[in-house]
């Protein structure tokens, strides 16, 4: 059935922040340094994502969209199979099945660059283009052709916001690439590449937050843990969630264990009622980490949760000690 196969594509992509996700970091996996996002009405009816990274030949481009899809695409846009496969791999295919797809590349090495456009999953052409090295791929009216699944998008607005959030999130993972994000035709923000993560943080949530954090110092601990990162100074405190951020092993997660870390680790250090906040960096062997979880999504576990639990908030209240002296201790007595 058509209709269940389109609504399951949307539950892979689910919104315009999902796709800028995958195309971001198809362009950092191909080693762009440079990586530009526009979107217009909170990606519903435009994305476009541009690169520095390797490009791709005119067979591989063909291939990268081909690639389990487009035979499924040509018989029926069966992509309840796409989802049984997962969602790695699947990508490309999978946006191209529910918008209008343009997607240009080039490798450095060759003369030429390539474009493939493809219509709600229907290969329309394939052409030589001019094109800088790298690619650059547009996705309009996403989801269009699926009212099912159309219907479920929020305002522009919070779209919107959940693509800010993301990319945020992506450059402050990557501070050695430069980022680019224009909403309506609107520079949000453009951060060249930052030599340290403090600065991308100053770049992207500005100065002032920059001023209210202070470095965790490295620590190392069992099964590959190292963690570092900007935290909130004794007393900064926040009235929502949203600037607790954690990123493992490179990637943006919700963890119920790293939320929970870090709220222990500063009750007595803000006022209650208000949520720390923290870029937290932690490095684990990915054999720690459970990724037996739905890949589109960034819920994590580790294997030992309480053995993280007590890593990082022994490392945050070493820190937040150390940043009120004694004084806390006097107190208590
Ligand atoms: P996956 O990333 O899991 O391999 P995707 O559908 O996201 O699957 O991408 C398919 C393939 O297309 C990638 O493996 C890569 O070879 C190629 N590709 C996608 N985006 C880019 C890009 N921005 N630059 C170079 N190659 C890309
Ligand atoms: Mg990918």
């Amino acid at each position: 059935d058509r209709v269940i196969n389109q609504i399951a594509a949307g539950e892979v992509i689910e919104r315009p922040a999902a796709v800028v996700k995958e195309l971001v970091e198809n362009s950092l996996d191909a080693g762009a340094t440079r990586v530009e996002v526009e979107f217009r009405n909170g990606g519903k009816s435009y994305i476009r994502i541009e690169d520095n990274g390797s490009g791709m030949s005119p067979d591989d481009a063909l291939i990268a969209l081909e690639r389990h899809a487009t035979s499924k695409l040509r018989e029926a846009d069966d992509l309840l199979k796409i989802t049984s496969l997962g969602f790695r791999g699947e990508a490309l295919p999978s946006i191209a099945s529910v918008s209008r797809f343009t997607l240009k590349t080039r490798r450095p090495d060759w003369e030429h660059g390539t474009e493939i456009f493809i219509n709600g999953g229907k290969f329309i052409h394939q052409r030589e283009c001019g094109m800088p090295a790298g690619t650059r791929i547009e996705v309009a009216h996403l989801f269009n052709s699926v009212p099912a699944r159309r219907k479920f998008l929020k305002t522009d607005n919070t779209e919107a916001a959940h693509i800010v959030h993301l990319m945020r999130l992506l450059a402050v993972a990557r501070p050695r690439t430069a980022f680019t994000l224009i909403e309506d035709g609107r520079t949000v923000f453009q951060s060249p590449e930052c030599p340290t993560m403090t600065d991308r943080v100053a770049e992207i949530w500005g100065r002032q937050v920059a001023g209210e954090l202070v470095e965790l110092p490295v620590a190392t601990g069992e099964n590959g843990l190292r963690l570092t990162g900007l935290i909130g100074k004794p007393g900064v405190g926040r009235t929502t969630r949203k600037e607790m951020i954690a990123l493992v092993n490179g990637r943006a997660v919700d963890s119920r264990t790293l939320n929970y870390a870090l709220i222990e680790g500063y009750h007595t250090f803000i006022p209650k009622g208000r949520y720390p906040l923290a870029f937290l960096f932690l490095e684990i062997d990915p054999a720690a980490v459970d990724v037996n979880i739905h890949p589109a999504k960034r819920e994590i576990r580790f294997r030992d949760e309480g053995a993280v639990r007590r890593f990082v908030l022994t490392h945050v209240q070493e820190r937040l000690r150390e940043l009120t002296g004694f004084s806390l201790n006097t107190k208590a007595v």
